[in-house]
């Protein structure tokens, strides 16, 4: 995960940006507004953290000019201003929440996970698809023509990872670190008997069949020819 911090207090950007490394995060720290603005269009974050009273560009108008741009990352205010007025203006520019300074650092991580949580669910898909078969992440469902197939966590798994890459050839290695969170060296043959399972169910009695095996290499699911 990625977040651009824009705090032009030397202290305050230092803190956060050492903070929110060690809690995982990787972290952009931008001085002031423009360069700020600069950083949240050329690069990918997942949220940005923007302080209000900046050099160069306040932080509602990096705010406007990211919503302008079409950008719908999740932006947390953090100001020292703390007026009813002033939250609420934040709140209608598009602000996804407002943090007064000062503030704990606990109750920051917890906005910030909060909003991550909420920014994930919009952006993923909610149904990955191939061909007429359908994965729905959020109720955990898989129906395949329009008939429900019940599998078990490990064929969910499994299925999820080759949908969500759907067309690769994905190693056997690769399965077995993702989903048994095992080396491949270990000497079993879980795998194969995983997907032939995992075949009958969804296969088997439908066409065409998605999922093929790749002699030499791994498995892959593809609508097909
Ligand atoms: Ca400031």
């Amino acid at each position: 995960m990625k977040i651009l911090v824009v705090e032009d207090e030397p202290k305050t950007g230092d803190y956060l940006k050492q903070g929110l490394s060690e809690a995982g995060f990787v972290v952009d720290l931008a001085r002031d507004g423009l360069d700020g603005l600069h950083f949240a269009l050329s690069e990918a974050y997942d949220l940005t953290i923007l302080d209000v009273s900046l050099p160069g560009m306040d932080g509602w108008d990096v705010l406007k000019m990211l919503r302008g741009a079409g950008k719908q990352l999740p932006v947390l205010f953090l100001t020292a201003r703390d007026t009813v007025d002033e939250r609420v203006k934040g709140l209608e520019l598009g602000a996804d929440d407002y943090l007064v300074k000062p503030f704990a650092f606990a109750e920051l991580l917890a906005r910030i996970r909060t909003l991550l949580r909420r920014g994930s669910v919009v952006k993923e898909a909610e149904v990955l698809q191939v061909a007429d078969l359908a994965l729905d992440l959020l109720r955990r469902r898989v129906t395949r023509a329009g008939e429900r197939i019940d599998l078990t966590a490990k064929e969910f798994m499994l299925l999820e990872l080759l949908m969500r890459r759907q067309g690769e050839v994905l190693p056997r290695s690769l399965i077995a670190s993702q989903v048994w969170d095992m080396n491949f060296d270990s000497d079993t043959n879980v795998i194969e008997v995983a997907v032939r399972r995992l075949r009958a169910k969804i296969d088997d009695r439908f066409t065409p069949k998605l999922i093929r095996t790749v002699r030499g290499m791994g498995y892959v699911i593809e609508a097909g020819d």
